[in-house]
């Protein structure tokens, strides 16, 4: 069997990966190559960030590589929090970096009292194999909710609500948020790619 390397050390994301390439590709996370240090996101895009994670293991560690990099894009903030997402409360003076809980207070405050509360989560994956890149990008398209509502998933879920379905993806269990979800398109696209010209 194949392998490839996802440049994550998120649990629920190689699951996720994994699930989809079953019986293809063995797919390994950071930890099982023994990549322990904090891999740069220095960029302004979704892409450069992608790309960056990506070619730092197959640079590192000579090995076919593939990270994501995902953003909530707002349309009354104009596309913002964008590439900060995972940091938008504490730029914003609530509480720490990569905290949901923060985040979500962060953005209902700023959409109070508007009408206008569309947004989309924005996945991009980059793959870096045998010295070409390749981008897949997923998209899904929602709006914001004005409170909390469901259990499920992390990050934004209990606020974001798909057009789909109108509830939140919080609401939603794993296979369905998948089929309709950011992450779920891109990385089938990827999937489809690695079936074709892998
Ligand atoms: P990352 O690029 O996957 O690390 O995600 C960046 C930010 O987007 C973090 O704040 C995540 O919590 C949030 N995020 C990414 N994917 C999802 C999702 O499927 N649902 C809710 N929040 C997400």
């Amino acid at each position: 069997m194949k392998t490839l390397i996802m440049a994550t050390n998120n649990e629920h994301k190689l699951r996720e990966i994994r699930q989809m390439l079953e019986g293809e590709y063995e797919v390994r996370g950071l930890a099982d190559i023994g990549c322990r240090e904090e891999i740069p996101e220095t960029s302004e895009t979704l892409e450069g960030n992608a790309l960056q994670k990506a070619r730092y293991v197959a640079e590192h560690y000579g090995m076919d590589c593939f990270a994501d990099d995902t953003g909530l894009e707002v349309e009354t903030l104009d596309g913002a929090p964008g590439v900060y997402t995972a940091r938008f409360g504490s730029m914003n003076g609530y509480g720490d970096s990569h905290d949901s809980d923060a985040n979500i207070h962060c953005l209902v405050d700023k959409l109070a009292g508007k009408e206008n509360r569309r947004a989309r989560f924005r996945t991009v994956i980059a793959f870096v194999h045998g010295g070409k890149e390749s981008l897949f990008e997923g998209i899904v398209e929602g709006n914001i909710l004005e409170k909390k509502t469901g259990t499920e998933g992390f990050g934004y879920d209990p606020i974001f609500a798909p057009v789909e379905t109108g509830m939140s993806f919080a609401e939603m269990g794993p296979e369905e948020k998948n089929r309709i979800s950011h992450r779920g398109r891109a990385i089938r696209k990827l999937v489809s790619f690695l079936q074709t010209d892998g």
